[in-house]
């Protein structure tokens, strides 16, 4: 058996068939045991009495053939020589009289008696035996002048007859004896159907032997060897006896006592007759059943092949369709619903079930493949779209898709809202669709603020073309409400097969293009593999960085800032590092601007912070209250939740904003001024002391500085690290530094790797000092050792040089 079972149990309709023919088979067995069960009882209450009847006739064959016998003997007795002969005592007629007469009537010995029963003459050799013979008829008949016998003698059953011969008085006797051969078993057998088998023995001490049967050998000499006794006249004595794998049933008849009137010895008849036969079905109604069986078979196979498809069709039907449904194909109604039986019903429920998923499946695809917001195709529909028309393009054709990012979306959004800023969207969308694209192309929202807009059958100029169409179109600016807004966009584009030969990454390509172009402050650009490289690259970066941020990958090292006036450690900048898995420390510099190009900077900013605000609960408890800088960048600037978010880790590690110092860079501010002075001015409430980082580097006149809540200036170090060589860098560090004091803002000096830029800072009435002459940026561990060294009055660099301790302190 497999192991799903047999195959009939694996269908409904194979269980339908099965259970069918096999009830049928059932009820046929049962009958014909049945039939068996009242011919057997049948037979045994027929056979006794067909046994009996037997019996019954055998004596009546016996009896007329000791009449015959008896007759023929007669004619002897009365023949006139015979008689002659008799009287006149002549030996040798009287023996060729007897010898002759018994070979005409088939008997064995004649003999001749004398009127007392005494042995006259006789044809036999050996008449000692019929001594016994003479007994018993003469005892007979003497009650009836004649007598029949059965004997044994020489041990062969004989039938012996005695006639009187009458002169007319008795003269003598004559004897006859006939042997009992195979005719008497032929005519029982002919005239009853009875098996008849002649046994015999002497004595009791001998062995039955079989005489003659109609039997075959093995039988008779298998119930000679049962020591039967007679039936004595009794209807229903029947013995069993199998021989030869046959039951026979047996009576048995005592036809001559044995020796000395022994009872269990003499000769007997057995009567047989085959039990099994008796019991055995007629054949014809054998055959009758056979044919009713074969002909129920046939009926019920075909009844129950019909009843099971009646059922398995139906059933079928429903399976398709269940698996119609699974793959997807709603549109087929069912089958077999105007039934009224419960598969009707099921159909009906199918057909309902059929129904709704088409339904809720076109609700889906609506979801699935449009844009609910602009109402345009989504970024599903797009792509299958493409590939689509990449299967369709003919030889030697083109398909073109531009990718589009609109500019300073989030900053509207932002700042005026998301009502507004899914307004833009709306008009946005509504314009591409209805000033731009041509009949054929399709444009779509692919996700926030990134449109798509596909060309069928279109080469790079084409979409060239579109793309110029696209900005002309932002041209006028959009009118949200009471709003004006100035659109623009960064387009990149891609053409299959020039760039790529899949829908997917036709799509990749155009994007970096866009990203390309956006970076550029380029409009339009046409995807370029050169552009890729870095590109693909930026962006496995970005994937690393994150998960540096979540593995515990980054590092927070803290870079002392000294106090010109009195040499004491007054504060320490918060520095990233990147302990990267492979390529090991990795400096801010190299990734940094990618976090900030992708605003990936904002995630790093906060974990930054969280750092340094650890770090400064680590150093407080070690006694040093140190004001901590950290740098923040442009995105940070323009996140307006940021000081809400630096609140809450303020809050929950229950430290002081005024520990902290945060660095902007001029340019920084310069991107978007009102945003970030609005979020510098809630930074600059919340406690926060605020530093400008790198300056000189960029444009900000020191009038705007007036406006910012700025409480330090960081003079970049590429004017510090020259000063000492540079007369220039060196008036520009002067200069800083008067303007700022006039402004009442500190100034730090970073970049101061010498003993004679420190001296030349303090002679300028510098207030701070940061750079590597002093310290590098460090691990806190290393930061705390490096502090307590510091201020025993040794400088940790530049140990056992006496002159630099003597000058710094
Ligand atoms: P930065 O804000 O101007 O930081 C000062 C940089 O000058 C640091 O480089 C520091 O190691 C280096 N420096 C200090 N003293 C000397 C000196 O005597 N000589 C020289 N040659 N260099 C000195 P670093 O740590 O490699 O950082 C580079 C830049 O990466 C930083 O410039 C900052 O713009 C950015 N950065 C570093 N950490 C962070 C951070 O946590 N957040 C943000 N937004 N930017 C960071
Ligand atoms: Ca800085
Ligand atoms: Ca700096």
């Amino acid at each position: 058996m497999s192991e799903r079972g047999h195959w009939w149990q694996r269908s409904i309709g194979g269980r339908i068939i099965v259970l069918f023919l096999g009830l049928l088979l059932a009820v046929q067995v049962a009958s014909f045991l049945a039939l068996r069960a009242s011919l057997a009882e049948h037979a045994q209450r027929v056979l006794p009495a067909k046994l009996r009847a037997g019996e019954r006739l055998l004596q009546d064959l016996l009896d007329r053939r000791a009449q015959t016998l008896i007759n023929g003997a007669r004619l002897l007795a009365a023949d006139y020589g015979f008689r002659e002969a008799v009287s006149s005592n002549d030996a040798e007629t009287i023996v060729s009289v007897l010898a002759n007469h018994g070979a005409r009537i088939g008997a064995t010995e004649v003999a001749l008696l004398s009127i007392d029963f005494k042995l006259r003459a006789s044809t036999a050799n050996q008449t000692r035996e019929f001594v016994p013979v003479i007994e018993r008829l003469a005892a007979q008949s003497a009650a009836s002048g004649q007598a029949s016998v059965i004997t044994l003698r020489a041990g062969r059953p004989y039938q012996a007859v005695l006639v009187p011969i009458r002169a007319p008085l008795v003269v003598g006797w004559v004897l006859m004896d006939f042997p009992i051969d195979a005719q008497l078993a032929t005519d029982m057998q002919r005239l009853s159907a009875l098996d008849l088998t002649l046994i015999s023995r002497a004595s009791s001490s001998d062995a039955w032997s079989v005489n003659l049967s109609t039997l075959d050998n093995v039988s008779a000499a298998n119930l000679a060897r049962h020591a039967w006794r007679d039936s004595n006249g009794d209807d229903a004595t029947m013995s069993s006896v199998t021989t030869q794998g046959e039951e026979l049933g047996v009576r048995a008849k005592l036809l001559s006592l044995g020796r000395e009137a022994d009872a269990d010895a003499g000769v007997r008849a057995l009567l047989s007759l085959s039990v099994d036969e008796a019991v055995r079905l007629p054949r014809d109604l054998q055959l009758a059943l056979i044919a009713i069986t074969l002909l129920g078979i046939v009926v019920f196979a075909v009844g129950s092949v019909f009843t099971a498809r009646r059922v398995t069709t139906p059933l079928r039907g429903l399976a398709d369709a269940a698996e119609r449904l699974g793959h997807g194909d709603y549109a087929t109604p069912m089958r077999g619903m105007q039934r009224h039986d419960e598969i009707g019903e099921l159909s009906q429920s199918f057909e309902r079930m059929r129904n709704n998923i088409a339904e809720n499946q076109a609700q889906v695809l609506k979801l699935a493949y449009w844009d609910a917001l602009t109402g345009l195709p989504n970024r599903a529909q797009f792509c299958e779209a493409l590939n689509r028309a990449i299967v369709a393009a003919p030889p030697g054709g083109s398909v073109a898709i531009l990718m589009l990012d609109l500019n300073r979306f989030k900053h509207v959004n932002d700042v005026l809202g998301y009502r507004i800023g899914d307004l833009l969207l709306v008009q946005v969308a509504e314009r591409l669709a209805r000033q731009v694209v041509r009949e054929g192309d399709l444009v779509a929202r692919l996700s926030g603020d990134e449109f798509g807009v596909l060309l069928r059958s279109g080469d790079a100029e084409l979409a060239l073309a579109v793309a110029r169409r696209i900005e002309q179109s932002f041209h006028l600016p959009l009118v949200l409400e009471e709003h004006r807004v100035d659109m623009g966009a960064g387009i990149g584009i891609a053409c299959w097969p020039q760039h790529a030969d899949a829908g997917d990454a036709l799509l990749n390509r155009a994007e970096v293009a866009m990203y390309a172009a956006k970076g550029r402050s380029n409009g339009t650009l046409v995807y370029d593999p050169s552009v890729d490289v870095a590109s693909a690259e930026t962006l496995t970066l970005i994937g690393e960085l994150r998960r540096a941020v979540d593995g515990d990958e980054l590092r927070l090292y803290l870079q002392p800032k000294l106090s010109l006036e009195t040499s004491q450690l007054v504060g320490a900048e918060a520095l990233v590092r990147w302990q990267h898995p492979q390529r090991g420390m990795v400096p801010p510099g190299d990734f940094i601007p990618f976090a900030e190009q992708t605003g990936f900077i904002r995630a790093l900013t906060l974990w930054v912070f969280e750092a340094a605000v650890r770090h400064s609960r680590t150093l407080s408890e070690e006694g040093l209250e140190l004001v901590l800088s950290v740098n923040l960048s442009t995105h940070d600037l323009l996140d307006q939740d940021l000081p809400q978010k630096f609140e809450a880790v303020l809050t929950r590690r229950r430290v002081s904003a005024r520990a902290f110092c945060l660095e902007i860079t001029e340019s920084a501010m310069m991107d978007d001024p009102q945003r970030a002075l609005a979020t510098l001015d809630r930074l600059s409430a919340m406690g926060f002391k605020l530093s400008i980082d790198d300056f000189g580097t960029g444009y900000s006149s020191l009038a705007y500085l007036k406006r910012l809540p700025v409480d330090e200036l960081k003079i970049d170090q590429s004017f510090v690290l020259n000063m000492q060589a540079d007369a220039d860098d060196a008036t520009i560090v002067r200069s800083t530094i008067d303007l700022a004091h006039n402004l009442g803002i500190a100034v730090v000096a970073e970049g101061v790797e010498t003993l004679q830029i420190w001296n030349m800072l303090r002679e300028l009435d510098c207030d701070q000092a940061q750079g590597f002459y002093m310290g590098r940026p460090m691990p806190i561990a290393e930061f705390l050792l490096w502090s307590a060294t510091w201020s025993a009055g040794r400088k940790p660099q530049d140990q056992g040089q006496d002159q630099d301790s003597a000058v710094l302190h």
